[in-house]
């Protein structure tokens, strides 16, 4: 586990892009037609008034067994809506549908409510792991080794010393100075270790790419175009060889065959002959990064 947790740090300043969809919604709840019941305003729900803003008030329900709150929304609609993202349950109701019904309608849809908060939270949790303290002390992945970052005015560059990484900046340097010094290193290195394993496999498949870009796209840790050009992320440095060189040998083998079909995987194969358990390591870790 420790060493998917430092896998998982790894990509920590990524600030890797969100997985789930921007929200999440289900299929709303029809409703029985306006009955001729007077409309209650919001603030006789019982609910906290959100923000003071009308229509709008924060609820409290049970779902599963569990205490779940939500914002309740009252709308023109004529059905009840539930949306879940990072910020929780919000419910949209027409102003004439009682708690009461508005209830039952979240108990019916129990299972994906809690399953969908459960999953953002999950997400927001690994979210928190992943982000790097940009400081004095603060630790970074890089070739699978954490190293940490010390601040040292009579440093010049960024150097690595054992596990430490030495950077050379004034010691009153923010949070972004650090950043930006640090990330300029890593992408060099990137290039530098792309540029020792690329031959390697190139040799042994017998293509090369036409060129090689350094990419540092939030979707991607790798791609290989038509034209035989290949872009490697250069946060790849973050990982140990092994992960480097499959996403490397991956890429390559696009240059025989543009497609994920059997020959593909047979020539991936016959490059790395271990290639699958990198291919795992890299699945489980970001699961916000693909290949291509
Ligand atoms: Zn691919």
């Amino acid at each position: 586990m420790k060493r998917l947790r430092d896998l998982a740090r790894a990509a920590g300043d990524a600030a890797l892009q969100l997985t789930l969809p921007l929200f999440d919604q289900i299929a709303p709840v029809p409703v029985r037609a306006p009955a001729s019941r007077p409309v209650p305003p919001a603030t006789t729900e019982g609910g906290t008034p959100a923000a003071h803003t009308p229509g709008i008030s924060r609820r409290l329900t049970r779902l599963g067994g569990h205490p779940v709150e939500y914002e309740l929304r009252r709308s023109r609609r004529r059905t009840i809506g539930f949306c879940v993202d990072d910020s929780g349950l919000r419910v949209t109701a027409p102003r004439w549908v009682g708690i009461a019904e508005i209830d039952s309608a979240l108990s019916a849809k129990e299972a994906w409510i809690l399953r969908k908060l459960v999953e953002w939270r999950e997400h927001a949790g690994r979210r928190e792991r992943l982000a790097v303290r940009w400081e004095d002390g603060g630790t970074v992945a890089f070739l699978g080794r954490t190293l940490t970052m010390r601040i040292d005015a009579g440093a010049r560059g960024v150097a690595v010393d054992n596990d430490i990484l030495r950077i050379g900046l004034p010691a009153q340097a923010d949070a972004g100075q650090l950043k930006n010094a640090v990330q300029a290193w890593m992408q060099t290195q990137a290039r530098a270790v792309f540029r020792e394993r690329l031959p390697i496999y190139s040799e042994r498949l017998g293509a090369a790419p036409t060129q090689l870009r350094l990419s540092s796209a939030r979707t991607r840790w790798g791609s290989c175009a038509p034209d035989g050009s290949i872009r490697l992320n250069w946060r790849l440095v973050h990982f140990p060889i092994e992960i480097i060189d499959y996403v490397v040998v991956h890429e390559l083998a696009h240059l025989k065959e543009m497609n994920h079909g059997p020959d593909f995987w047979a020539t991936v194969q016959s490059l790395l002959p271990e290639f699958d358990t990198a291919r795992q390591q890299l699945k489980q870790f970001p699961d916000d990064l693909t290949l291509s």
